[in-house]
């Protein structure tokens, strides 16, 4: 949940529905487990509701629940007295993080019913809490827990949340009872010995509604990957919604963290936050520092902000790095590695570049830099494999910065190339769709061009208006190249409304749809 346990997307989403939903008047609590991690600043009026206990693997663990805001949205704290959720990050600690999820989907359901409170949706993400629609239609729906449905959102098929059916067994379900097709089993294992569950699969199977974070990724997953065939079978449950960005937080009219706000009909800030960064990074060259602004306007900055994981497309980033060297931009990465692999490339990479002027490779997670870099920046870019929805494209725009992208998942469902003239009012980015260097250079250069600023590209115009002045015309206006164009390209992506506004109506249809009235 953003900002508090954020890792990538999924943190932004949950908060940004729950905003939504609550602004249309629907009552939302978001449970939580209550990572050590959290800081716990950002939560006001903490207060403990409830101290109770639930099962593990034969024991019942004292848990406290605790109640809060966080940006003004109330939040459950679910603590356990043991091991589970402590560390210095929400992933990665030192506890069995199968065991501790499969514990806190019981204990959200053990505290609904020992306080009796029975929503009409509970609503699961991922496979962390996919053991919880298991739980509740063969556990407490026998108890008392009557009222409530489920919708379980899957916001990236490839974690998949892969278990025993002893380790299913220590959330006090009977876990030899789930390794079936039309369960949990994770069809691929059939036949071996053992037989492993999914419990994504188990959660695609047991929920009411099942949900994922684009259009387009929904066609993908029913054609390829090994649960097309669950979500086949659990077609007509299933459905993709576009996943909106929570606009109270990412809005460069009022974010806190930037030096100057701007919006759509007022960019001079944008401005002002690419010089600030440009110094504060180090990349304006020297002849620019003595330039003043010049050099803020003449070479576009690319960002790219990312879990650096091989889903993001690493070769392309590095490949890019490159490229928009050679073009003579200038780029910032904002990325972190969970593999030590990725790490040790990447550093080499930072070692290499950020002693130059124009390439910054910051290996770290931080919120403030993001907020920074989006609005400083004149192109965005998300060379993603696969990208089931992608809000960095979506935030980009909100900040001024042009969407550089691979057609893939929610990529192809939000930007729109430049140069397909199929669709001129939808136009927004630049688009490319190998997984090769060379299609990625060519939407660089094409995005190069329309900045207009590219030294590159800029002496060939030149040169071809002093060799052939109607040729260079007619190249001219097919580039569209020049600073008014980027300028109304960038007023363009700021004014699109990528808010929750747009697609929370469709969740709270789906909650509709099958709920108990
Ligand atoms: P995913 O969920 O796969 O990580 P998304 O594009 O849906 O990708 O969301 C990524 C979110 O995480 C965005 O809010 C982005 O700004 C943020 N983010 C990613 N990497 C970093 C980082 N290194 N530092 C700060 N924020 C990051």
């Amino acid at each position: 949940m953003a900002p508090i346990a954020k890792v990538g997307g999924l943190g932004d989403v949950v908060t940004g529905l729950a905003r939504t939903c609550l602004l249309r008047g629907h009552k939302v609590d978001i449970m939580l487990p209550f990572y050590e991690c959290i800081q716990k600043q950002h939560i006001s009026d903490l207060e403990l509701i409830t101290s109770y206990s639930s099962y593990h693997d034969g024991n019942w663990i004292a848990c406290n629940a605790y109640r809060g805001l966080v940006s003004s949205i109330p939040v459950i704290f679910i603590e356990p007295s043991n091991q589970f959720f402590k560390g210095q990050s929400v992933y990665g600690g030192s506890y069995n993080e199968l065991e501790a999820y499969l514990f806190f989907s019981r204990a959200c359901l053990e505290w609904l019913q020992v306080t009796r409170i029975q929503p009409d949706i509970i609503h699961v993400h991922e496979w962390q809490t996919g053991a919880l629609p298991l739980l509740y239609w063969d556990m407490y729906h026998h108890l008392s827990l009557q009222k409530p449905r489920l919708v379980l959102t899957i916001h990236n098929m490839e974690h998949y949340g892969e278990c025993s059916q002893e380790q299913l067994s220590k959330c006090g379900l009977d876990g030899s009872t789930y390794g079936t097709v039309d369960k949990a089993v994770d069809d691929r294992t059939i036949g071996h010995n053992p037989e492993r569950l999914s419990l994504l699969k188990g959660g695609i199977v047991y929920s009411n509604a099942v949900v994922t974070v684009s259009p387009t990724y929904l066609n993908e997953t029913l054609c390829s990957g090994w649960l097309a065939s669950s979500l086949i079978r659990n077609r007509n449950k299933y459905s993709g919604i576009l996943n909106g960005i929570d606009t109270a937080m990412w809005n460069p009219a009022t974010d806190v963290f930037l030096p100057a706000k701007f919006h759509a009909n007022k960019t001079e800030g944008k401005r002002t936050c690419k010089r600030y960064v440009q110094m504060g990074l180090g990349l304006a060259s020297e002849k620019g520092l003595k330039n003043g602004n010049q050099v803020t306007d003449k070479v576009p900055l690319v960002v790219c902000i990312t879990r650096l994981v091989a889903q993001k497309g690493l070769h392309l980033i590095t490949h890019a790095i490159n490229h928009v060297e050679k073009l003579g931009g200038q780029m910032v990465v904002l990325g972190k590695a969970s593999d030590v692999r990725v790490e040790r490339e990447f550093e080499g990479l930072a070692n290499l570049y950020n002693q130059g002027s124009s390439m910054r490779i910051l290996l770290m997670y931080s919120e403030e830099l993001s907020h920074m870099l989006y609005a400083a920046a004149d192109i965005v870019l998300v060379p993603s494999i696969y990208e089931p929805c992608g809000l960095v494209q979506m935030i980009g725009m909100r900040y001024g910065a042009v969407p550089l992208v691979r057609k893939t998942g929610g990529l192809a469902d939000t930007v729109f190339d430049m140069d397909d003239h199929s669709q001129p009012e939808k136009a927004n980015g630049f688009v490319f769709e190998g997984i090769d260097e060379g299609s990625l250079n060519s939407a660089l250069d094409r995005a190069f061009s329309y900045y207009g600023e590219s030294r590159f590209l800029c002496k060939s115009i030149t040169m071809l208006l002093t060799m052939f002045s109607s040729a260079a015309s007619l190249t001219r206006s097919l580039l569209h190249a020049g600073p008014n164009e980027w300028r109304r390209i960038v007023r363009k992506v700021m004014e699109i409304d990528n808010s929750w506004n747009n697609t929370a109506e469709k969740y709270i249809n789906v909650y509709n749809s099958i709920r108990v009235r």
